[in-house]
């Protein structure tokens, strides 16, 4: 008889792993049941940003592969708008409830794919249903929000709660839809995954496309008029709004796991060794924004809520599942993003982060440009490097600058992944050409400045 593989949770990390281990493994040896409780598999909510600024028309662009062609292709059983709502280890079962039809199914498991995401922070204030105010997780949320923007009466006046990643993209696309954007950040800059020199940049940028934003400032409540939504109220009054986007960030979605007894770390997500199983739970996997991760700069647990990390465990779960040998080695803390034309990446340990950590550093920022300074488009590049002292092990680095400067960041990733030296990386071959760099490419410069750093601190 066929064993059983059971995947909770149809996006990136469990559908990479339903898939990887079909493809080691046929139908006849392996029958594989996956529950997803929204209505799409394998989407990216990565794009909904784009998608409701409108530059990516459609939803179904989204979608890299729908329950049918898993079914088709895979020989998958997609059950969606099924929630798990327990598991049940000592029987090896899960329980699910059918979200359209009603009742519960049962369905018993060998091998159990723990890959439910994350759940977006939510403030008492923010738990009330208010029409008019909404998450941006998933595509139902997205198409939700789309479909407010596009009814009358239209709204015209936006808040954003939350100047994290998704707060600062979701800004960007209202403001392009022709809104009025208010950013609503508690900390005293947004994008809090930087040191707050490179974020003061952004928000620069941020205000200079029309965004306006209110930092250190904290919101207590939601007005409602007429049962829409009219005011985001903050400890310094209350801020107009006819839609409020909430991007407050998320926490491992563990709440089946924990009930069930999985094993919780430090960070809030789940346990899992290299090759992301659950320690001591045979036949237990966990994968994607509900587990913690290893921080290879700090040597610490993490929870990095990343599509990117998702994608790669899913995949090792599923070649380990497929009978194959793979390991997840950990994350560097790598991530890019842009708010209108301002490109920011950053990868490893911030200012605070290498304090927490104990390392001894210094750092440095570098002016230069993302071109020779006389090609055309030429625009400011702004590079930051954190390096341990005295040995000169690069611990971080953030960007902040126009067009080619965000995926400039991989370079310092992989010399970062690679503990390499800033003075090693003075010399590193770097492509240049005008149209793209400076003859000293901006990774460079700030290379060469934080060996000077360290030579004045007498290393
Ligand atoms: C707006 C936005 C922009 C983003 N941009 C980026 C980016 O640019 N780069 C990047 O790397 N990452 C980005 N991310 C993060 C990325 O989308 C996530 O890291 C990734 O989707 C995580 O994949 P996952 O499979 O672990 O979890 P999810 O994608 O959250 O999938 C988990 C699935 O499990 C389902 N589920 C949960 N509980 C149950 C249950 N009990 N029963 C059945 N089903 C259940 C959920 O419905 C969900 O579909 C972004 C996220 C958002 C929201």
């Amino acid at each position: 008889m066929a064993e059983r593989m059971i995947v909770i949770g149809g996006d990136a990390a469990g559908m990479s792993a339903a898939s990887q281990a079909r493809r080691r493994r046929g139908r006849a040896e392996l029958e594989i049941v996956a529950f997803e409780r929204g209505h799409f598999t394998s989407y990216s909510a990565c794009g909904i940003p784009y998608w409701i600024s409108g530059l990516v028309p459609e939803r179904d662009q989204l979608v890299a592969r729908t329950p049918a062609a898993f079914r088709d292709e895979y020989d998958i059983d997609i059950r969606t708008r099924h929630e798990v709502t327990a598991i049940d280890l000592a029987r090896r079962e899960v329980v699910a409830r059918d979200l359209d039809g009603g009742g519960e199914v049962r369905a018993g498991f060998d091998t159990l794919v723990y890959a439910t995401g994350a759940t977006p922070v939510q403030p008492e204030w923010a738990r009330d249903e208010v029409a008019g105010v909404f998450g941006v997780q998933t595509l139902d949320d997205g198409a939700a929000l789309l479909d407010w923007l596009e009814r009358e009466p239209r709204p015209r006046h936006a808040v954003v709660v939350g100047g994290g990643y998704v707060g600062v993209e979701m800004a960007e696309a209202l403001v392009q839809r022709g809104l009025s954007v208010q950013l609503v950040e508690q900390a005293a800059q947004p994008m809090a995954t930087v040191d707050p020199d490179m974020g003061e940049l952004v928000a620069e940028a941020m205000r200079g496309a029309g965004i306006s934003i209110r930092t250190g400032m904290t919101v207590t409540g939601l007005s409602e008029r007429d049962g829409r939504i009219a005011a985001v109220v903050t400890d310094e009054g209350p801020i107009p709004a006819d839609v409020v986007v909430l991007g407050l960030g998320v926490r491992p979605n563990t709440a089946l796991a924990e009930a069930a007894g999985l094993p919780i770390g430090p960070s809030g997500g789940i346990r899992v060794d290299r090759r992301m199983r659950v320690p001591g739970v045979p036949g237990v996997w966990a994968a994607g924004d509900c587990v913690e991760s290893l921080h290879r700069v700090s040597g610490m647990p993490v929870h990095v809520p990343l599509g990117t990390h998702a994608n790669k465990q899913g995949r090792v779960a599923g070649i380990n599942i497929g009978g194959g040998y793979a390991t997840f080695p950990g994350v560097v803390g790598t991530a890019v993003t842009k708010v209108c034309e301002l490109e920011v990446g950053r990868t490893g340990l911030r200012e605070r982060d290498a304090t927490e950590a104990g390392f001894e550093f210094v750092t440095v920022t570098a002016e230069s440009t993302n071109r020779a300074g006389y090609y055309p488009g030429a625009r400011p590049m702004t590079v930051k490097l954190i390096a341990e002292r005295p040995s000169g092990r690069l611990l971080g680095a953030q960007i902040v600058g126009w067009s080619e400067a965000a995926k400039r960041i991989d370079a310092l990733a992989v010399a970062l992944w690679n503990r390499m030296t800033v003075d090693e990386m003075t010399a590193l071959d770097l492509g240049y050409a005008p149209p793209y760099a400076p003859v000293w490419d901006p990774v460079l410069i700030a290379a060469r400045k934080a060996v000077d750093a360290l030579a004045d601190t007498g290393r």
